[in-house]
């Protein structure tokens, strides 16, 4: 077993857990926040209803902020308040409600698991977070922790990105704070600190915190409600330790939870030292050459052809204009080629090379991918007959491909 962390990075003295949790609580009940999902929790009598309403929320945040979660949040909520409504809803309908929410697999797992929800378990919400976590797709340990917690009020902590913020700067956390060994030990920490009555609003208080107060680049410390806990805006008031280690100081350089030796204290950052993360992989480059294809419709209006993506990987199901990715380093006339033989494809006849007009080019950044959209556009004269065989396509008005499922990235193509 591994050994355990030096006593500066725990809460081992319960006198200020307890005096810790009230000070959070207390403050969260005077600055919280009003969030719709937090009004439905605390109002909805129904325990499913309720676990329902927390779990959407929890979906809707990963990845993104509050301030734009909150419209379509009240949209979802008003088109399927329950999750058997949300069962019976189509992928298409959930797509077109998720567009412009990014991590499209979200919204398509979220369904999957309500279908799982009705037609293997009753229609009831499992109640504890190791259930929850076992028998919902999509839902891991902190979503689980989250619904468990502010829905059924089990006293189980919960990490986020906010919660390892202000874990970190609590105790002085400087290791790696991705890393697993780190990870587990702030789980630790807050299944220590959650409070035993109030679990929900103690989880919830935390990462307000971090999201209003310890905020990652200038925190408040001043108006921190737990400051007289946290040992990182202790040391930016005291400045460097003492030469002589006290008995709270971890060993030089052994500690697994202190910053590296190589990378000490920095007294110009203060309690900004903290957390630390191992340096990020650059994101990968891609280029895709993109198709935006027009026809009159019969009304005269312009028309563009959309398309399907695959119901797996990136933007699963979605649509977007017929696109090709490209390699690299391939000349501008090689890629037009290479574009005009996937339309001949799409289209069953001839495209030249030189009929594709040059738009210019989108970028757009995922979490993890550089894009870079080619886009050409191609005016058609007289219909087109579309294989059947390949994916599905349709063509749509301007009005009619924004109220499709489609990704922030084709809006900007
Ligand atoms: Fe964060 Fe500052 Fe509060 Fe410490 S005192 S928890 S660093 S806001």
């Amino acid at each position: 077993a591994p050994a355990p962390p030096p006593a500066r990075h725990l809460f081992s003295d319960p006198a200020e857990v307890e005096a810790l949790r009230g000070n959070l609580l207390a403050w969260y009940d005077r600055c919280k926040r009003d969030l719709p999902w937090r009004a439905l929790a605390a109002t909805e009598p129904d325990a499913d209803r309720r676990g329902y309403a927390v779990w959407v929320s929890e979906i809707m945040l990963q990845q993104t902020q509050v301030a734009t979660v909150i419209d379509y949040y009240k949209r979802w909520m008003q088109k399927w308040p329950t999750l058997q409504a949300l069962a019976q809803a189509s992928l298409e309908e959930v797509n077109e409600l998720w567009a412009g929410l990014g991590y499209y697999s979200r919204g398509k797992r979220l369904q999957e698991a309500a279908r799982k929800v009705v037609s293997e378990l009753a229609g009831q919400m499992p109640r504890t977070a190791e259930d929850l976590q076992k028998l919902l797709p999509g839902v891991g340990r902190y979503t689980a922790g989250a619904i468990a917690s502010i829905s059924y009020g089990q006293a189980t902590g919960v990490v986020d990105g906010n919660v390892i913020r202000v874990l970190c700067r609590l105790r002085c956390i400087g290791a790696d704070s991705s890393s697993p060994a780190v990870i587990d030990r702030l789980w630790d920490m807050a299944n220590v600190l959650v409070d035993r009555s109030r679990p929900g609003d103690f989880n919830q208080a935390l990462m307000e915190l971090g999201a209003t107060v310890c905020v990652p680049k200038a925190p408040l410390c001043g108006e921190c409600p737990v400051k007289q806990h946290c040992q990182a805006w202790r040391r930016k008031l005291f400045g460097n330790p003492p030469k002589v280690p006290d008995v709270e100081d971890c060993g030089v350089g052994d500690c697994p939870l202190c910053p590296p030796a190589t990378e000490p204290w920095d007294s110009s950052l203060g309690v900004t030292n903290f957390p630390r993360k191992a340096a990020k992989k650059p994101p990968r480059a891609m280029r895709t050459a993109t198709c935006v294809l027009e026809r009159r419709g019969c009304h005269g209006a312009p028309e563009y052809l959309i398309v399907q993506r695959p119901s797996s990987g990136l933007l699963a199901g979605l649509w977007e204009f017929p696109s090709l990715p490209l390699a690299q380093d391939l000349q501008e006339e090689r890629e037009r080629e290479e574009l005009a033989d996937h339309l001949q494809a799409w289209m069953g006849r001839p495209v030249a090379a030189k009929s594709l007009r040059f738009i210019g080019e989108v970028i757009h950044i995922f979490s993890h991918i550089h894009q870079t959209y080619v886009v050409y556009s191609l005016p058609l004269d007289g219909d087109v007959t579309l294989d059947p065989a390949l994916s599905p396509s349709r063509w749509v008005t301007e009005d009619e491909f924004h109220a499709s499922a489609v990704s922030t990235a084709m809006k900007k193509v």
